[in-house]
């Protein structure tokens, strides 16, 4: 048929102008490690467009990847743009992954430029011997007063910019080019590497972070990503706001929850994310502080409590908005927003709808099937298998790796390794990772609904439940659990506490009282270190269902 629409691309370029243009005098504001530094719009995106300056000066060519090790700053931010939008590819490396990880994705990525925070600077230049393809070194100001290493390899990012005219950054161009690569952060296994495209963020930006019945970040937002920038993509949360035109608040190396709490009341912040940890790390800094301008703290990673959100409620008259997602899905897969159909529930419901996954937004297909098949199994919030997705920005493969039917089905979906049930709303609730699950006796115990309920006991800080081998059920639960200061409790208390809450068979075999719950590099429980520390416990002989 003729007389179409332009055949107008998706990417980022004319966003960036956009956001120039429009909103000059609006402000980034970020940390470093000892002050708080603020640029206008106007100076910001001038920065950026030197740092795309700087890129041609190091003759960076195109589609070579960009690495950063660096906080959450104003210069991150710039190069989330600056890379793509003169036609590089930017590669976030997560600060925390092991160092035989770290040297592992740089090589495998073919990093050409490392772009390194000062503060991080030491720990980057330890492996840098060991990176093939890094060919310099930029050095970005946060504060910290590192020594550089005498190399000529080393720059410091100020100087470059100071040579480097601010450039153009192109208009149109292929939607279908990559614009950064991510990798897991591998709790399985070598991590993986995720290229999201201009068009892929484009459309998550629009649909999963600014629409109404998305995130909804907008105009007046003033935004503050917790959730690190090396951390799938930044959630969004490095392109969304110059999409809504809202205003950026980062951390930088000031990650402690009272400094993130002072942020967030200093600055009128609108609207944060970031995993359950954090947002448990900052409940008791929540006391005193006037958050009047704040409309949403969204959480995802792992599941939210319940007690935990409905501790925000408690104290800031907020919960927490609930959503998951993956690397391999740019990451939002579903968000829990409000929605007309649990209009009327009771407190009770009302807060346990709102520890569910969420909906998939526009662009976002879901299905649950048969575990091991492709059978579709029906939305009734009974059924319960392997969640699985698919829509414009979900990985279709892994960089440099063929495509497995471990990872995606023969009939184009992601397999999440994720397992739930989805009501009739479409509203997704995940009992566990299949890999979390307690596999007891032939049946499933989920790890997840143990642990929430356990974190809703008043003298429980932190729960985390794993299975652990069993010479007759195969595994059976075992509860790690962390007790607020100065609270006290039993493995009976605790054990009573879930007997009318759970099925018999789920009651855990024991508990252990720990000092800590193990973190992943993005702050999750690792159940991986949780399992190999108890690997050789010895269960009491109780009979499951006792
Ligand atoms: P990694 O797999 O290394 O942790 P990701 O951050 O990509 O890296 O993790 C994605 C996984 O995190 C999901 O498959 C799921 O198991 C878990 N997850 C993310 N959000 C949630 C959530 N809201 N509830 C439960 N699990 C979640």
């Amino acid at each position: 048929m003729q007389g179409l629409m332009q055949d107008y691309p998706l990417t980022l370029p004319p966003v960036f102008d956009r956001f120039e243009r429009l909103y000059p005098d609006k402000h980034v504001v970020w940390s470093t490690v000892s002050e708080r530094r603020r640029s206008t719009v106007a100076e910001w995106t001038d920065r950026a467009r030197r740092i795309g300056g700087v890129l041609d000066l190091l003759a960076v060519p195109a589609e070579a990847r960009v690495g950063t090790f660096a906080w959450n700053t104003a210069d991150h931010l710039a190069l989330y743009w600056a890379v793509p939008c003169t036609g590089r590819v930017l590669h976030t490396l997560n600060i925390r992954l092991f160092p035989e990880q770290l040297t592992y994705i740089v090589n495998h990525a073919e990093d050409d430029v490392v772009f390194v925070d000062r503060s991080l600077l030491g720990a980057f230049w330890q492996l840098f011997g060991d990176m093939s393809t890094v060919r310099h070194v930029v050095v970005m100001d946060d504060g910290a007063p590192t020594e550089l290493p005498d190399d000529p390899r080393v720059h410091l990012l100020d100087d470059l910019v100071a040579e480097a005219p601010p450039v153009r950054f192109g208009v149109a161009g292929d939607e279908n080019t990559a614009a950064s690569i991510c990798y897991t952060s591998g709790t399985t296994g070598n991590p993986k590497g995720v290229v999201y495209s201009h068009r892929s963020i484009y459309l998550h930006s629009l649909s999963a972070l600014s629409a109404a019945g998305g995130i909804g970040m907008a105009e007046r937002d003033r935004v503050l990503p917790v959730v690190p920038m090396f951390h799938a993509n930044a959630w969004g949360w490095g392109h969304a706001p110059l999409f809504a035109g809202a205003e950026l608040v980062l951390p930088g190396p000031q990650m402690q929850p009272e400094r993130i709490a002072a942020m967030l009341e200093e600055e009128r912040v609108t609207m944060t994310a970031g995993v359950p940890t954090i947002w448990t790390g900052m409940l008791p800094e929540l006391d005193g502080r006037d958050l009047t301008a704040l409309r949403m703290v969204l959480c995802g990673g792992s599941a939210v409590p319940r007690a935990l959100s409905e501790g925000y409620r408690a104290k800031i008259g907020m919960p927490i908005l609930h959503a998951w997602g993956m690397t391999e899905t740019s990451p939002i897969g579903s968000i829990n927003a409000s929605v007309s159909a649990y209009d009327g529930l009771g407190e009770d419901e009302a807060a346990d709808v709102r520890a569910r996954q969420g909906i998939p937004p526009v662009g976002v297909d879901a299905r649950i099937v048969e575990p091991g098949t492709l059978t579709e199994l029906p939305w009734d919030d009974k059924a319960t298998g392997e969640l699985q997705v698919r829509g414009p920005w979900i990985a279709a493969a892994y960089f440099g790796v063929e495509p497995s039917t471990e990872s995606f089905t023969e009939d184009g979906w992601l397999r999440t390794g994720d397992v739930g049930a989805i009501d009739r709303f479409g509203n997704i609730r995940l009992s566990d990772r299949t890999k979390d699950l307690v596999k007891s006796g032939g049946e499933w115990i989920s790890s997840v609904e143990l642990e929430n309920h356990l974190m809703s006991h008043p003298a429980v800080a932190e729960a985390a439940v794993i299975g652990v081998p069993h010479p007759r059920w195969q595994e059976r639960p075992l509860a790690a659990v962390v007790l607020k200061p100065d609270a006290t409790a039993t493995k009976e208390e605790l054990v009573s506490y879930l007997e009318p809450r759970v099925a018999k068979w789920w009651l855990p075999d024991d508990v252990v009282f720990i000092d800590e719950v193990p973190k992943t590099s993005v702050g999750k429980f690792s159940k991986k270190d949780l399992r190999a520390r108890f690997a050789d416990h010895q269960l009491p002989d109780v009979t499951p269902g006792r």
